[in-house]
């Protein structure tokens, strides 16, 4: 085979969205038909929707997975000076809001199996004035919580989930109580950008807690810091989540366990598929976490990145680096200190495409493409 008979996406939304099309044209329609479009009763059904697939006490949508973080750190009532510990690999949107907040990002490494946040780096970068921790549940796997609020408790500082990546997954207590990402910390961050696991039709995001009190709070942040129209106590921002993305949100919340399914078993697939090559580093499933996938990011060990990229490419099959600059390496976001595993990461991971529309015949193309690439 020298080409894909279709054309190979990193993420095919559009077949997804036949797939569902009946049920989401008609979710959208009655929105478009009442002209709710802000506030409509699909944004509270979706809310509370997904605090039941949660089981979490509150949910708070919001215009984008960058808006929560910002959302939540503001209704911490975090001051400027204050810092917080965040992975230094990770999307720019975590480092982002803290500094646009006047905080200071205090970059930590990862684990070079998972990808995540290094709880013992954690603990080596508290200072007293460390207010937070943003643990990234990355590519679709949950951070060593367990560690992690157990540094919090002993420093008193708030965990905020940045869960935008890994919504689903489930973290695996050490006594085996499961609980959903994004539900551990003090409160869970999530985005529903249209290529994450949970993706509406534009932009979207949601906060949840189970402080019925910070709950609050960010409800008001989210709403121009006010509580009653027109009364404003504090200083917020305008962030909603629309109701037609509400509306697309409550549909494809219903298939979120399939759509990981989905990604898992290619996921699998891969793996399987790739067992005996000895030059990668297949994506490590932390032992306290399910992975739901939303990348699947090989590890190269010989260098040869950009060369399999080009063979790749050359047979219509997308490839992706996420991210190929640490972001202590950024103009913007400058850091003194070694991050050997996150540089390590830059500039050797690869994602291939996963979905949740792929067929066998698709993946036998890719897996037997990248296994020629990377020889
Ligand atoms: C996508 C993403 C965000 C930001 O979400 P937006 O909805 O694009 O603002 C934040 N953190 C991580 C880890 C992400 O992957």
């Amino acid at each position: 085979m020298n080409k894909a008979v279709k054309e190979i996406r990193m993420v095919d939304l559009k077949l997804q969205y036949l797939r569902l099309k009946n049920e989401i044209d008609a979710a959208m329609a009655e929105v478009v038909n009442s002209t709710q479009f802000i506030k409509g009763p699909q944004v509270k059904s979706f809310e509370n929707n997904l605090a039941a697939y949660l089981s979490c006490n509150h949910v708070i949508g919001c215009a984008n997975g960058t808006d929560s973080l910002q959302i939540a750190m503001m209704a911490l009532g975090l001051k400027e000076g204050d810092e917080v510990i965040t992975a230094s690999f990770t999307y720019v949107a975590t480092a982002e809001v803290i500094a646009l907040l006047k905080l200071k990002p205090v970059l930590v490494e990862v684990n070079p199996d998972t990808f995540t946040i290094d709880p013992s780096a954690i603990e080596a970068a508290i200072t007293p004035k460390t207010k937070a921790i943003v643990p990234v549940h990355l590519f679709g796997q949950c951070a060593d919580m367990e560690a992690i609020m157990k540094i919090a408790a002993k420093h008193n500082l708030y965990v905020i989930e940045d869960n935008a990546q890994a919504i689903g997954a489930d973290y695996i207590f050490t006594d085996g109580e499961k609980k959903k990402s994004g539900t551990i910390g003090t409160v869970g961050s999530t985005s529903f950008f249209p290529s994450k696991n949970l993706g509406c039709y534009g932009d979207g995001g949601a906060l949840n807690t189970d402080d019925e009190a910070l709950a609050g709070k960010m409800r008001m942040v989210a709403n121009h810091g006010q509580r009653v129209q027109y009364v404003h106590d504090e200083i917020g921002v305008n962030s909603r989540l629309d109701t037609l993305q509400a509306a697309v949100l409550d549909v494809k919340l219903k298939y979120l366990n399939d759509f990981a399914a989905r990604r898992i078993a290619v996921a699998d697939f891969y793996d399987s598929a790739f067992l005996d090559l000895k030059n990668i580093q297949t994506p490590v499933r932390a032992k306290n976490s399910t992975h739901v996938f939303h990348q699947y990011t090989l590890l190269l060990k010989d260098g040869k990145r950009d060369e399999v990229r080009k063979k790749l490419e050359a047979k219509g099959i997308p490839s992706m680096i996420y991210y190929p600059i640490p972001l202590h390496k950024q103009k913007a976001y400058k850091t003194e200190g070694n991050f050997p595993v996150t540089e390590e990461l830059c500039k050797n991971v690869l994602s291939l495409p996963i979905h949740t529309e792929f067929e066998k015949e698709e993946l036998n193309f890719i897996a037997e493409n990248f296994i020629l690439a990377i020889q």
